[in-house]
């Protein structure tokens, strides 16, 4: 199904985020619980995953690795992380769980929009592997 899955427990955030998500036409499912949106991610195998990682019901990086695991069969769809956090610590953390991207709230809308239609329209491969190189040989 393609959709962008968001996880996020804060309705006012959740809100902006599908509000900007829906004026560039991209559909999105919210759901306020980690766990749901782990059973989520299983069953339909989202375009994109928001994830905040700061919830009430699994701590942010479990739910990470989780996904991760979950969405290797299905073409590794990207995993963004929205935290309140800021700073270098912080996004390795989550990019060490397996997030594809990091985002800091109050988030910027239009560098927020350019970088899901980014990781919406990039193939795979180039989004799960961004550091590899081509082989060289000799
Ligand atoms: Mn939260």
């Amino acid at each position: 199904m393609s959709y962008v899955l968001l996880i996020e427990d804060n309705p006012l955030n959740a809100e902006v985020v599908i509000f900007l998500l829906n004026s560039i036409g991209v559909e999105v499912k919210h759901t306020l619980r980690g766990l749901e949106g782990s059973k989520l991610a299983r069953q339909d195998c989202p375009s994109l995953i928001l994830m905040d990682f700061d919830l009430p019901d699994i701590d942010g990086r479990t739910l990470a690795l989780q996904l991760k695991k979950q969405l290797a069969d299905c073409g590794n769809p990207p995993i963004v992380a929205l935290t309140a956090q800021t700073g270098k610590r912080e996004e390795r953390i989550a990019m060490g769980f397996g997030c594809t991207a990091f985002v800091s709230k109050p988030i910027d809308d239009e560098e927020f929009l350019a970088l899901v239609q980014k990781l919406l329209t990039a193939p795979r491969d180039e989004i799960s592997n961004p550091a590899q190189k081509p082989n060289m040989t000799h």
